[in-house]
């Protein structure tokens, strides 16, 4: 398939017949929303990642934006979380009037750095949120033990890491709520789409009603019992995430095979350092391939040479304190994280996706070689 020069995408769903016959059977079943579908789907994903209870979301944005409706945090209180994120992490609070206090990251991990965070807590924080990035845990239990000290609410961001496991544990299995995403960029899809889960049965029963436009558990179609949304999964939609999670464990053996092959292809090669390996407690679900450059390297040719070679890759990711319109909002800037801006700076995702093949990682391997060693 890889001719020398055949573009190589950045990303790539993970497809087969299992989804045009799950999303069939939706279809000729005239069921399209609300349907058992969705109902199997939310039954499958909690089982898989060991909550309680689940709750599809039309977006991870939308499940981020549940559960910080279920804390009602809003305006004047404070939530504590990290700038080297998607912006959604930060934007499901800010929608309601919250301020965000960003915590540097770890130099290691590239999640929160926990040991910072208690120093950040002040009277009016309500909330941390946690994102577990490219797929690696953040630490669970120093941040529930540190958010049951001082009465806050933890919000798991973990649309990057279905799958990654924690103490031996999946991510979403910890008693913490939880989120993942489904956009087709991540390790399983629904098109668009995201998933709640909680141990809570209240606040799953809240997220539900909340999903489905305030309406109550049993009450009339057209009775509201609170301010809502339409933040449903549909049923294709839902389809899609059966065939999807049938073969989850297929999937992310696949892309920890294809991210072996990256660190061992890249392994020793000056100028180029990899995402934390795995330890004891930490297992990553791999998401994207992210290398960060050393300080003398220049990013943008490096990027551009691999452009030439048809080879797609993206500045994951900018640090959100330094998006426009955060400076405008808050007046934040450069200084403020420095750890995360030094980072967001350095790093380049390679192309990755499940079915990514060998030699297609080989080219990529060279180019960025052949990038690096051009700046030497
Ligand atoms: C993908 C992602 C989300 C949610 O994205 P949606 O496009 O709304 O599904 C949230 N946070 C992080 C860190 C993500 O990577």
């Amino acid at each position: 398939m890889s001719s020398g020069r055949a573009p190589i995408p950045l990303s790539l769903p993970f497809l087969d017949e299992r989804e045009h016959e799950l999303v069939n059977e939706v279809l000729d079943s005239g069921r399209l929303s609300l349907g058992p579908t969705g109902r199997r789907f939310e039954q499958m994903l909690a089982e898989q990642v060991g909550a309680r209870h689940a709750a599809a979301v039309s977006s991870g944005t939308a499940g981020l934006h549940l559960l910080v409706r279920s804390y009602e945090i809003g305006a004047g209180d404070e939530v504590i979380t990290t700038p080297f994120s998607f912006a959604s992490s930060t934007n499901c609070f800010l929608y309601e009037g919250a301020t965000p206090v960003f915590v540097d990251i770890d130099p290691v991990t590239w999640d929160i750095d926990t040991a910072a965070i208690e120093a950040a807590i002040t009277p009016r924080t309500k909330a941390i949120v946690t994102v577990d990035i490219f797929g690696y845990p953040c630490e669970l239990d120093p941040i529930k033990d540190l958010a049951a000290k001082h009465g806050l609410a933890v919000i798991d961001d973990a649309c990057e890491a279905l799958g990654a496991e924690y103490k031996g544990k999946r991510v979403g299995g910890h008693g913490v709520p939880a989120v993942f995403a489904f956009y087709p960029n991540k390790q399983m899809t629904t098109g668009e789409g995201g998933i709640v889960v909680t141990d809570s049965e209240e606040q799953w029963r809240l997220v539900k009603s909340l999903s489905n436009q305030g309406r109550g558990d049993d009450g009339p179609w057209l009775e509201h019992v609170r301010l809502g949304y339409n933040y449903r999964l549909d049923d294709l939609s839902a389809a899609l995430g059966v065939a999807q999670l049938e073969k989850l464990d297929r999937i992310l053996e696949l892309r920890s095979q294809v991210a072996e092959r990256y660190r061992s292809l890249l392994a020793g090669l000056d100028g180029v350092e990899l995402a934390a390996a795995d330890d004891a407690e930490h297992h990553r679900s791999w998401f994207v391939f992210v290398v960060r450059l050393a300080p003398g390297i220049d990013r943008e040719r490096v990027i551009d040479q691999l452009t030439k070679e048809q080879i797609a890759t993206s500045r994951y990711l900018p640090c959100i304190h330094l998006q426009p319109y955060m400076r405008e909002r808050f007046g934040f800037a450069e200084g403020l994280c420095p750890r995360a801006e030094a980072l967001s700076s350095s790093t380049v995702a390679l192309p990755f996706y499940t079915a990514l093949e060998a030699e297609d990682q080989e080219r990529v391997a060279a180019a960025l070689k052949a990038a690096v060693e051009a700046q030497g």
